[in-house]
């Protein structure tokens, strides 16, 4: 297989976890005889730093014309302070509305040896398997913006929400489908006690469903869905939402797992394979720079890269239990180590991946 992959890495820790999630890819590639063609550009802080803007029309061009896209992370101190539309996390809505990544899906699985890292009690976070599917181009986050005075002379913001039908069908019909392949289970999370927009999320993903009656549905209120994903998230399966819950939500949800530095994600547009991978932690600049990083949530991208845009099951899972394997063996980076336990860096824990790669295809 020959595909083109549009390489991002962005800045902090993204390069230092890209680096570690192409090793795996081109390993993947030499054990299977598949050709990956990396194309990289700039976006976020350095694409700021040196065109002026964090997103340049020809990256997202290049970035349509490719077979996928794998991106690090955006962000840092440096541009903190910069005006709304010049910060670097503008090139993730930028990517994101420009490739049409409507679905955000992020998979939260515990892994049984690090499961002492998480701050819940081993029994309530152990055997978790939740997939939390999040509307991503939609919402408050792409609603107008506005400043302005009040009447009573303050400094007022306004941030608008909207969502029509045919957003909430189409992310309900991809929970509906990834939940028909796992548990067949989905929670619909939303404000319909409050929000409008609560209220027609809810009657669309009800009217959905009845296309998929082999799916069981719930619905549940933000609030408590929050308080149920660490009282028993082994209650949930697929879960959907809006954009900001869902935002909110995954990143509770990646406590469960111990740490962000092990949740990988994946935007899908509505084009058959095209999609974006990326981890869900952010650019840590407390730890860039060193070699700190635990690669394995961009390590875990790469796979739901093979799978989800290249179709590539048997090579998707060789990653997946490559991981589970190196992380069975104890192998921990600071962020997953307990005390007393020693440290790998980010490019020994790669080096580990590939190693593993390697021994399990030869033993196929
Ligand atoms: P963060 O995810 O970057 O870091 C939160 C904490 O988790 C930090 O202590 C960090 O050291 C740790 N951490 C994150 N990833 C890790 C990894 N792979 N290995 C070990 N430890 C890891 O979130 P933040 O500190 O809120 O944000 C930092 C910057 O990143 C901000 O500029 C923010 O806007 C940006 N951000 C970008 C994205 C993205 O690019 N998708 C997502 C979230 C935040």
């Amino acid at each position: 297989m020959q595909k083109k992959i549009v390489v991002l890495p962005g800045d902090g820790i993204g390069p230092e976890v890209i680096a570690e999630a192409i090793k795996v890819l081109d390993e993947v590639a030499s054990l299977y005889g598949h050709q990956f063609e990396y194309e990289y550009d700039t976006v976020g802080g350095k694409a700021l730093d040196e065109f002026g803007v964090p997103l340049r029309e020809e990256t997202l061009e290049r970035c349509k014309q490719a077979d996928a896209v794998l991106l690090g992370a955006v962000g840092g101190p440096k541009w903190d302070t910069l005006p709304g539309h010049l910060r670097p996390e503008m090139a993730l809505l930028g990517l994101r509305k420009g490739l049409g990544l409507f679905a955000n899906l992020r998979p939260v699985e515990v892994f049984g040896p690090v499961v002492e890292t998480s701050t819940i009690k081993k029994e309530v976070v152990e055997g978790v398997d939740l997939l939390v599917v999040r509307e991503l181009t939609g919402g408050l986050y792409f609603g107008k913006k506005e400043r302005s005075t009040s009447a009573e002379g303050l400094d007022q913001a306004i941030d608008e929400l909207i969502y029509n039908e045919h957003e909430v069908e189409r992310i309900a019909k991809v929970a509906f489908e990834a939940a028909r392949v796992r548990r067949k289970k989905v929670t619909s999370i939303d404000k319909a006690n409050v929000l409008e927009s609560g209220r027609l999320w809810r009657e669309v993903v009800t009217k959905v469903h009845q296309q998929y009656q082999d799916v069981e549905l719930e619905h549940m209120l933000v609030d408590n869905a929050a308080m149920q994903l660490i009282r028993n998230p082994k209650q949930f399966d697929v879960l959907v939402t809006e954009n900001m819950f869902g935002d909110i939500l995954s990143d509770e949800a990646s406590m469960l797992a111990g740490s962000i530095g092990l949740m990988p994600s994946a935007s899908l547009s509505d084009e058959a394979g095209k999609g974006m991978y990326e981890p869900v932690h952010g650019s840590a600049p407390d730890i860039a720079g060193q070699g700190k990083a635990n690669p394995l949530a961009t390590i875990l991208s790469a796979a739901m890269l093979l799978r989800y845009s290249f179709g590539l099951q048997e090579e998707a899972t060789l990653i997946e239990d490559a991981v589970k394997s190196v992380l069975d063996a104890g192998v921990r980076t600071g962020d997953l180590a307990t005390s007393g336990e020693s440290i790998t860096g980010t490019e020994q824990m790669g080096e580990y991946i590939v190693q593993e790669l390697r021994k399990s295809k030869v033993t196929q």
